[in-house]
């Protein structure tokens, strides 16, 4: 099976505080199948470390509410092309992340409060008929 993997589920440092969100089961996917790494918000062209980033009112901003809209649609756009070339079976995406978040994501209000809805590259990936799984949905 060919999957396509949030890359900071891989443990790539690419998350926006420098770290990442290395997963177990993630990585024995890894050693069973083909596995393609996408990370939106750096294909985006935005710095890692960056700044945390929501979606406000439909619109990504930074905590410092600079619009960044932008970069994460750009990100997502090549993330598709990606996808579109590899034709992945499956696409594991980060949980709740303004790009990578498949079924809730935080909510704009840079509190920690959740709100149902993807993130911007989870949401095209769907649009475009692939499909996504939050890591957390993982069996
Ligand atoms: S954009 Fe996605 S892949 Fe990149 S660090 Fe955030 S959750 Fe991980």
């Amino acid at each position: 099976m060919k999957i396509m993997v949030s890359a900071c589920l891989t443990g790539e440092n690419c998350k926006y505080n420098g770290g990442n969100n290395r997963n177990e089961k993630v990585l024995r996917l890894m050693e069973e199948n083909e596995v393609i790494l996408v990370c939106p918000e750096q294909m985006g062209g935005l710095p890692t470390p960056r700044t945390p980033c929501e979606i406000c009112n439909g619109v990504v901003m930074t905590k410092e509410g600079r619009g960044v809209d932008q970069e994460f649609r750009a990100g997502a756009a090549k993330c598709l092309d990606v996808a579109m070339r590899e034709q992945p079976d499956l696409i594991v995406l980060q949980s709740r992340s303004p790009s990578c978040g498949v079924k809730q994501r935080y909510d704009g209000t840079f509190s920690g409060k959740l709100t149902e809805g993807s993130g911007v590259t989870a949401e095209l990936l769907m649009k475009n008929g692939f499909q996504c799984i939050d890591v957390e949905d993982l069996p």
